[in-house]
């Protein structure tokens, strides 16, 4: 891998303004964690992305793609090659029954845009703080319905830049899964089909969950949401809360006292925290309950 020459040629492609050396990715994941990526990439463009891709498979750079990092830990030694933040890239627009958005669109963005046009199905949505690229991606969803119910077709790009598109079925979407983790494609952009609805009635659906989220999680201090997936059968916070382990600390992270189901960053605490506290988790509950809890998190970086 050669970084420095990667670096030379990635000034030829995106602004300087788009790139970030030695960035702490603490200031870009909602867990406030994590150690410095060397290089942080802000593309505008889908060919800013393709020729970002291209340049790192040239220079054997590795590189990693982000959408909010609400659902993502960099280690504390941080990440060795290019995170692709995908932010920029935010158009939103509606065509009929359609809702198309690029990746970096906020859900919240996407949702208020569906709003406006009266459409409904995507107010589920509304209160998750992540992209359109990452909830694709996680197959991302709350209180019944998931993005696999609404998606019509995404924009993709391979990991050699080129750009293609796939149908809801072809995405293989199931639980807080898809395609794009299994062969580690981009999202760039998706397309929902939605439905008219009521004004009114949408706006008072989105307001009642955004309520129940505030009531029910711990909002108020730094997490990715829920840590860990739903194991079959059971419900990750529940398990927690019956082994007694709310308000359980290691370092500056702790179990939510609110919703056991959250690990939080209660006080500056590190990644090593925050993984040291889901490791303890997943080992008591195996032991008490023989049940494995797998992470839901995406965890990447380095020591
Ligand atoms: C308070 C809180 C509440 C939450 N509530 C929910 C909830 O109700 N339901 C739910 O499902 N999730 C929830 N989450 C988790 C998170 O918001 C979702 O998983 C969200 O979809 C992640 O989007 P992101 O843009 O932040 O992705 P990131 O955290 O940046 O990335 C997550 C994963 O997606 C990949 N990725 C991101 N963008 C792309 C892209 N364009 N192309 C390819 N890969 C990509 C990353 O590589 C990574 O593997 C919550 C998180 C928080 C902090």
């Amino acid at each position: 891998m050669s970084l420095e020459n990667y670096k030379l040629e990635l000034e030829n492609i995106i602004a300087s303004e788009g790139i970030k050396y030695n960035e702490p990715m603490k200031n870009h994941t909602s867990f406030k964690v994590g150690g410095p990526a060397d290089i942080l990439l802000l593309p505008e463009t889908p060919k800013q992305i393709g020729d970002a891709v291209k340049l790192c498979a040239k220079h054997g750079v590795n590189f990693y793609i982000m959408g909010n990092g609400s659902n993502l830990i960099v280690r504390d030694g941080g990440y060795r090659g290019v995170i692709i933040k995908l932010t920029s890239l935010d158009n939103v627009s509606a065509d009929g029954e359609y809702l198309k958005a690029e990746a970096g669109a906020s859900l919240s963005t996407a949702a208020k845009e569906a709003l406006k046009y009266s459409l409904t199905g995507m107010e589920f949505a509304s209160g998750i703080p992540g992209t359109v690229g990452g909830a694709v991606t996680m197959n991302a969803g709350a209180y019944g319905p998931e993005i696999k119910d609404i998606i019509e077709y995404a924009i993709l790009m391979d990991m050699d830049g080129n750009q293609f598109k796939l149908s809801k079925e072809e995405m293989d979407l199931s639980y807080r899964s898809s395609i794009v983790q299994k062969n580690n494609y981009i999202v760039l952009e998706a397309v929902f089909k939605l439905e008219k609805g009521d004004y009114d009635e949408i706006e008072s659906r989105m307001d009642e969950l955004n309520k129940r989220r505030a009531e029910k999680q711990p909002l108020n201090y730094p997490s990715a949401g829920s840590t860990f997936k739903r194991p079959i059968g059971y419900y990750a916070g529940k398990l927690i809360e019956d082994a007694g382990l709310k308000g359980m600390r290691n370092g500056g992270a702790s179990i939510s006292e609110k919703h056991a189901g959250f690990v939080i960053n209660k006080d500056n605490a590190t990644a090593r925290d925050v993984l040291g506290l889901i490791s303890k988790v997943q080992k008591i509950i195996k032991e008490k309950n023989a049940v494995t809890l797998e992470p839901e998190v995406r965890i990447i970086g380095e020591e």
